[in-house]
């Protein structure tokens, strides 16, 4: 950009966010003077008006700077190159520098997290890839202006074949952006073949959910497998990634999903690994599990991978009594000795509400359950411990005694 730097004054409070608890966001409320109304890259002072860094501006959004740096220094092409590669390089070993690689995550996929937005120094930016091909989020006001930037910086780091924008989603209305779909370089497919951990899938990268499959539970799906044996249940199977990791370990799986497309999609895959013993069932999860608990049945591994039953910050007593009920009857469901895999994807059910929820599940389950360990999401999708926006996946192995 080469219009002059716009200013933003910010009160206390607001600078301390970012200065000392080195959180990112900055809220309206806290802005004692707005910049110009034209939303892009801005230099942010404090009450006092010493310099705090540049940081992204969204006019209408609650969340009015994303800070990007203490210093004080043009927001250009270099910036988001700089910025760009560090995230790749995070995740991807440099061709060249093989020692490079032991500070490399290496993911054991084709397709994962890029860019995972304030946790990689870049807010409200994602980018994740499929194989050859990169699908990018730009969610806030303050980012749009540097689209071209931003392009060009992933095309000279991550070299894709194609980049995909996937804007069609809610978030961008808040920030007063509009809400498409649209190919901003080279070419990018109606479905990719990807693989996870030797497990090949199909990923639609212009409709799928998200940015076109859930990249964020790889190393779980690797537990599942893991712990399978006997009779697995996966819960919420969507495109059977769970479902097909099990079964690839000798496990006789029974997929529960309410979407018919999904499991359409999920068998699809099932072939595509050549793995049969997997019962494909239309139904919704409440439903399916209580009926088996009438029946008696029994599983040796259940994954529960629910939806966000939390969208919103009201939603989230209906939520815990959602997560309990399936975990509850999950619980009563484990043969001796049986593990769950459990989790919530809702942001506004921190680690501490999802812990008490299971612990209320299992005093009202009548069995004795095991804490085996606490999971997260992909190493790809990082958590910054200061800003635990950036975390949102939780979950739990735990074991029937
Ligand atoms: N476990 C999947 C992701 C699950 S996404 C993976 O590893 O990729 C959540 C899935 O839950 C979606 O496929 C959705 O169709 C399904 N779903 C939502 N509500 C449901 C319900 N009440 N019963 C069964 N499936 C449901």
């Amino acid at each position: 950009m080469t219009r002059p730097t716009a200013i933003a004054r910010v009160s206390r409070r607001g600078a301390a966010r970012w200065t000392l608890a080195m959180h990112p966001w900055i809220y309206r409320t806290d802005l004692l003077e707005t910049p110009a109304d034209e939303a892009g890259a801005v230099e942010v002072i404090d009450h006092g008006g010493r310099s705090i860094g540049m940081a992204l501006y969204s006019p209408l959004s609650t969340i009015a700077l994303r800070m990007l740096t203490r210093r004080p220094r043009a927001i250009g092409a270099e910036f988001w190159r700089e910025r760009v590669a560090k995230a790749v390089a995070f995740r991807e070993p440099a061709a060249s520098a093989a020692a490079a690689a032991s500070a490399t995550l290496a993911p054991a996929a084709t397709a994962y997290r890029l860019i995972h937005a304030e946790a990689d120094g870049l807010p409200s930016l994602f980018a994740d890839r499929y194989g050859p091909y990169v699908v990018l989020q730009l969610l806030s006001a303050g980012l749009e202006p540097f689209r071209g930037n931003i392009v060009d910086a992933i095309r000279e780091t991550a070299r894709p074949a194609g980049i995909l924008a996937r804007h069609d989603t809610a978030v961008r209305a808040l920030e007063g952006l509009d809400q498409d779909v649209a190919l901003l370089h080279g070419e990018v497919p109606e479905t990719v073949e990807v693989a996870e951990n030797g497990i090949r899938y199909l990923a639609a990268p212009w409709t799928g959910q998200k940015t076109g499959a859930f990249l964020d539970q790889r190393e779980n799906r690797a537990r599942a497998g893991q712990l399978a044996r006997g009779h697995a249940l996966d819960c919420f199977s969507f495109h059977g990634s769970f479902a097909l990791h099990l079964a690839r370990a000798g496990a006789r799986v029974t997929a529960v999903d309410s979407s018919a497309d999904a499991l359409a999609r999920a068998r699809e895959n099932a072939a595509l690994n050549g793995l049969g013993a997997i019962d494909f069932i239309e139904a919704n999860a409440f439903d399916f599990l209580r009926d088996r608990e009438a029946e008696g049945a029994r599983y040796d591994v259940i994954v529960l991978d629910p939806p966000a039953f939390a969208k919103r910050r009201d939603a989230i007593e209906a939520a815990i009594r959602g997560y309990k009920e399936i975990n509850l009857r999950a619980m009563k469901l484990l043969a001796p000795g049986g593990h769950l895999l459990t989790f919530s994807c809702s942001w506004h059910v921190g680690r501490d509400r999802f812990r008490a929820m299971l612990e209320d599940a299992a005093a009202d389950s009548g069995r004795l359950m095991r804490w085996v360990e606490w999971r997260g999401q992909a190493a790809c999708h990082p958590e910054i411990v200061q800003i635990p926006e950036s975390a949102y996946l939780k979950g739990a192995v735990l074991q029937a005694v």
